[in-house]
């Protein structure tokens, strides 16, 4: 019999194989059998310690080599965080305190993971990581192969717990078509590397692990839906019809827009010259989110004007010749902490003094950021906007506006906050243009970390509160004639992507990669069903109802 288990849609697409169930744990008979390893003192115990560390990280290192971009950075990191000297000296002290090593080593672990946790966001994301760390070592000191994802032999199914970038980092999308993972959210490393690497994803589904190895699995990344022992004739015709979907995909070239001829910019989110680089060689109408926060991670200290004139003038300089580029000014704080910026030792960071927040008390460094993104919009000659991250009335509008337009730029707000949403209208009466970012407007909005796997189903941008306040955002922007975009994860998601048009929304910012399954499949929806998808949306009662009924009105919608 066929079991149907449901989880979040994180990459669309049919895929179907063995399920490879990857395991997270060292196997507790070889840790019987290691004991406390019988050293003769606790320097032999810590030199254990240290020839495993010495093993796990000239793994990541081997890993990150071979990988690119993003993903040899997370790897790097985790190289980083195995050869922490804090979490050596806690061993130590662990050993010292009478502890045998396994046990000691399994408290240094969770007192940091303790602490990255209370600091919430990105940091609690490293626990993740940590934890992966901690089963390397493990296996390392007893003398076990690492956990992991075991090599497929055939093109299989992924299933795990949640994976560490360790894991997803190394996939090889012949051998893994699709990953379904107990935990995580639309925001973990599994829904990231996934969709760098366009293989269809469901997260957050409840029971997947309960699935014997090798049996025959269904991921269907649109609706969710994860079919176990799946009818043979028709799991086929579904991934053949899945196939042909793709290469539809892959001949679309843009411009955005719907059936009937609407237009609808789709831009990229860049983070810095690579990225907007590589994403200007796609049919994108420009960039409608540069994160420039993303540039400064690893700066102890605020760069220059000139510095950032530099950086921010490679960024523009792919763009122009009509293709616009919106710079988002810093988002520090909270899961992006940036050590210039950010305050330190704040009770709740993600409501604390972060995006423009920051400026409030130290405009200076608005203030210098504006004058470096006006120096290199004055040497590309590309049209520049410029937008604030995290804003919440009508006065923070007016004071960025103010800024901006001194330096001779268009000005614009990103609605992420409840309130901002709610006096859009107030909000268009002082800037050019609205950004939604729905990724945090769904986390203030459900109060829910967005970061959080174990609150995946209230951090899903289809929950219908989140969609009326969009809606109510859009609904002003048609009424002052001025653009509303959206530029969070939301606007990747080919079918949600049409009910934000529906809903009157007039450019969409995603990841590169998305812009073709999203242009692709909006170039098949007319504006109209788009109208009737975001009402059908919005009517409904939860995600899967929301998801289920969008869906309803464009299968029934005659195909353009
Ligand atoms: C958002 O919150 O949706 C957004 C685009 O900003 P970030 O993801 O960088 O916080
Ligand atoms: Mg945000």
């Amino acid at each position: 019999m066929v079991t149907t288990l449901h989880g979040t849609p994180v990459v669309a697409g049919v895929a179907l194989g063995p399920a490879l169930v990857a395991s997270s744990e060292v196997s507790p008979a070889a840790i019987d059998r290691f004991g406390d390893g019988g050293f003769p003192d606790d320097d032999a115990a810590l030199a254990a310690y240290d020839a495993a560390v010495a093993a796990v990280a000239a793994g990541f290192e081997r890993k990150a080599g071979a990988a690119s971009g993003a993903t040899a950075q997370v790897l790097a990191a985790s190289a980083g965080l195995v050869t922490d000297r804090g979490l050596r000296s806690t061993v130590a002290q662990q050993l010292q305190a009478g502890n045998d090593l396994l046990t000691a080593i399994g408290n240094a672990v969770e007192h940091f993971v303790g602490l990255f946790t209370s600091m919430g966001g990105l940091m609690a994301e490293r626990a993740t990581d940590l934890r992966d760390i901690h089963g390397r070592l493990l296996a390392h000191v007893v003398g076990e192969p690492e956990p992991g994802v075991p090599v497929p032999e055939e093109p299989s199914v992924l299933v795990a717990a949640d994976l560490a970038p360790a894991d997803t980092a190394v996939l090889d999308p012949a051998l893994v078509v699709a990953l379904a993972t107990e935990r995580g959210g639309p925001t973990s490393h599994t829904a990231i590397i996934a969709r760098q690497l366009g293989i269809p994803c469901v997260v957050g589904v409840a029971g997947v692990l309960g699935v014997e190895p090798g049996t025959r699995v269904l991921v269907d990344g649109a609706s969710g839906v994860v079919e176990v022992d799946p009818d043979p004739g028709d799991a086929e015709a579904r991934v053949a019809a899945d196939r042909e979907e793709r290469a539809a995909l892959a001949a679309w070239t843009g411009p955005g827009r719907t059936a009937d001829g609407r237009e609808v910019k789709l831009m990229a989110n860049v983070a810095d010259a690579a990225s907007a680089t590589a994403a200007a060689g796609e049919p994108v109408a420009g960039v409608g989110l540069f994160r420039t926060e993303l540039c400064f991670l690893n700066r102890d200290q605020e760069p220059t004007v000139e510095e950032q004139a530099a950086i921010y003038t490679d960024v523009l300089a792919a763009y122009g010749h009509g293709r616009p580029v919106v710079v988002r000014t810093l988002d520090a704080g909270s899961d992006k902490p940036i050590s210039f910026a950010t305050h330190p030792d704040e009770e709740n960071p993600a409501l604390g003094v972060r995006g423009l927040r920051l400026s409030f008390d130290d405009p200076g460094l608005l203030h210098r950021q504006l004058d470096a993104v006006a120096e290199a919009a004055r040497r590309t000659g590309t049209e520049t906007w410029v937008m604030a991250p995290m804003v919440a009335t009508a006065a923070e509008a007016r004071d960025f506006a103010t800024a901006v337009r001194d330096r001779g730029l268009r000005a614009g707000v990103m609605v992420e906050v409840p309130s901002a949403a709610l006096l859009a209208h107030q909000l268009l009466a002082e800037v050019d243009f609205l950004s939604i970012g729905t990724n945090d407007l769904t986390q203030y909005t459900m109060a829910a970390d967005r970061m959080a796997s174990d609150l995946a189903h209230l951090t899903d941008p289809w929950q219908p509160a989140v969609l009326h306040l969009v809606a109510i955002t859009a609904a002003a922007g048609r009424e002052a004639g001025k653009p509303v975009g959206v530029c969070g994860e939301a606007a990747a998601d080919p079918l949600l992507a049409a009910v934000l048009v529906g809903m009157g929304v007039t450019s969409l910012s995603m990841a590169a990669a998305a812009v073709r399954p999203v242009g692709a499949r909006l170039a098949r929806t007319t504006y109209a069903d788009c109208e009737a998808m975001a009402e059908a949306a919005l009517a409904a009662e939860d995600p899967a109802a929301a998801r289920q009924a969008a869906r309803d009105v464009q299968a029934a919608a005659a195909p353009a």
